[in-house]
């Protein structure tokens, strides 16, 4: 008696050592995984040895925001300041329309990268929660596809602008997942400490997750990371919160950088660093020598942090770049944190996938564990026509093909580069995409 396979994806490769492997796919879940030999299936997609890899996840993205670099100006200093100045003019113009059309246009270009699961920042500044409203109404249409979730945001400070504290509130009746805060841009340290406990009293009382905007500035001063893991601790937390930026901690004196490591670790937060925006928006005030302005990624994965990382802004008054590809932000990852051994490749791939997963607490849902797809999870992930991890790192390519519960939602066809006369004509891949000989890749 044979199973019959809603769809059978023959020939992936499962490891960096060249075995493959048959995945049948049943109700949108992995049903099988091994040798399928001659099992019957209504589809089959002979994959031909492509990488197989867990979905990437996104756990910090501003969806509101998305998409808005130049309009109405350009931030030409790219400190912070100009970009909350530009964004604060921009927002007071925002419509559901508006949101929803950027949104959905950034929400497109991570799907293609291979982004299943997200988290969004949506600045609850507005007194109508417009933006709010609108991506609250495309998580649930979206459901299925890509899962979202959703944080309100208070950009303008919670003690700094008291109406904030209502309005989070409110977008948590809405259907909002998580609150935050962001003490460091509060008036005083005490300000800062005291927004934290109203957004982790916020969480305690309504189980919402935490997600704090933490310490993203130069100054050695800016120890609210601490105060973070404390509170987690003292909440019971834990796990539901996440310090995204931390960038004040490449700052640290090394004893104190070592006590606050070991608090964040006993305290189960997450660390997010966000690579892409920080190499720029940080280091603006230093004379030379400049920080690099990237939180302490491999210390605190040595320390046993779970860390991960983010692509965040894309062609924002804060960003004017991005694309929408977690790898860019690994990428990024191994240059500034001084990541290039190969295991360190390796880890930077689990902080856009399994270290993600944990930060958003996805649990079950995933359906990956240490690299491996379960049985029984959704068949839900990534095709790559890639060597391994530190060839996804270099080259950046979009995935073949992104499965989401057994189903193709995006595919990617390869680029071709054409040389043309000079003694190298040939037609290859295009060049981000061009592997080096297989034997230097692969492990000894
Ligand atoms: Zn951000």
């Amino acid at each position: 008696m044979t199973t019959l396979y809603d769809m059978i994806v023959r020939h992936v490769r499962t490891g960096e050592a060249g075995g493959t492997a048959d995945i049948g796919i049943v109700d949108g879940t992995v049903a099988a995984m091994g040798a399928l030999g001659d099992a019957a299936a209504a589809e089959t997609l002979d994959a031909g040895g492509l990488l197989l890899t867990p979905p990437f996840v996104e756990p910090h993205v501003h969806l509101d925001t998305v998409l808005t670099a130049g309009d109405p100006t350009w931030n030409e200093s790219g400190t912070l300041a100009e970009g909350i100045r530009i964004w604060s003019d921009r927002k007071r113009s925002l419509t559901e329309a508006d949101v929803l059309a950027r949104a959905e246009a950034a929400l497109r270009l991570y799907v293609g990268y291979g982004v299943l699961h997200l988290r969004a920042m949506v600045d609850i500044g507005d007194p109508a929660l417009t933006a709010l409203r609108t991506v609250l109404a495309l998580r649930s249409r979206l459901r299925g596809l890509v899962d979202i979730q959703v944080t309100a945001f208070p950009q303008d400070g919670i003690v700094a602008c008291p109406a904030n504290a209502a309005r989070m509130e409110e977008a948590l009746r809405m259907g909002a997942d998580g609150v935050s805060a962001v003490p460091h841009l509060e008036r005083t340290r005490e300000d800062g400490i005291q927004s934290l406990r109203i957004a982790f009293d916020m969480a305690r009382r309504s189980g919402a997750y935490v997600h704090v905007f933490c310490d993203e500035t130069d100054d050695a001063g800016s120890r609210y990371l601490e105060v973070c893991a404390a509170l987690a601790l003292e909440t019971g937390l834990g796990p539901r919160v996440t310090a995204a930026h931390a960038n004040a901690a490449a700052y640290y004196n090394e004893p104190y950088f070592r006590k606050v490591a070991g608090l964040v670790r006993s305290s189960g937060i997450s660390i997010v660093a966000c690579p892409l925006i920080n190499s720029v928006m940080q280091g603006r005030y230093d004379a030379y020598p400049k920080g690099r302005g990237i939180t302490r990624i491999k210390e605190l994965l040595d320390a046993g942090v779970n860390v991960a990382l983010a692509h965040d802004d894309i062609r924002t008054p804060f960003y004017p770049l991005g694309t929408g590809n977690p790898l860019d932000a690994a990428h990024m990852g191994a240059h500034l944190a001084h990541m290039s051994g190969r295991a360190e490749l390796r880890s930077l791939i689990g902080t856009i996938t399994e270290g993600g997963a944990a930060a958003m607490n996805l649990g079950d849902a995933y359906g990956w564990r240490a690299g491996v797809l379960k049985i029984g999870a959704p068949a839900s992930f990534l095709l790559f026509d890639a060597e391994d991890a530190a060839d996804l790192v270099r080259g950046r390519p979009a995935p073949r093909y992104v499965f989401s519960a057994g189903r193709i939602v995006a595919e990617t066809l390869p680029a071709v580069t054409r040389l043309r006369g000079g003694g190298l004509e040939a037609a290859s891949p295009a060049l981000r995409e061009t592997k080096l000989p297989v034997p230097a890749l692969r492990e000894p």
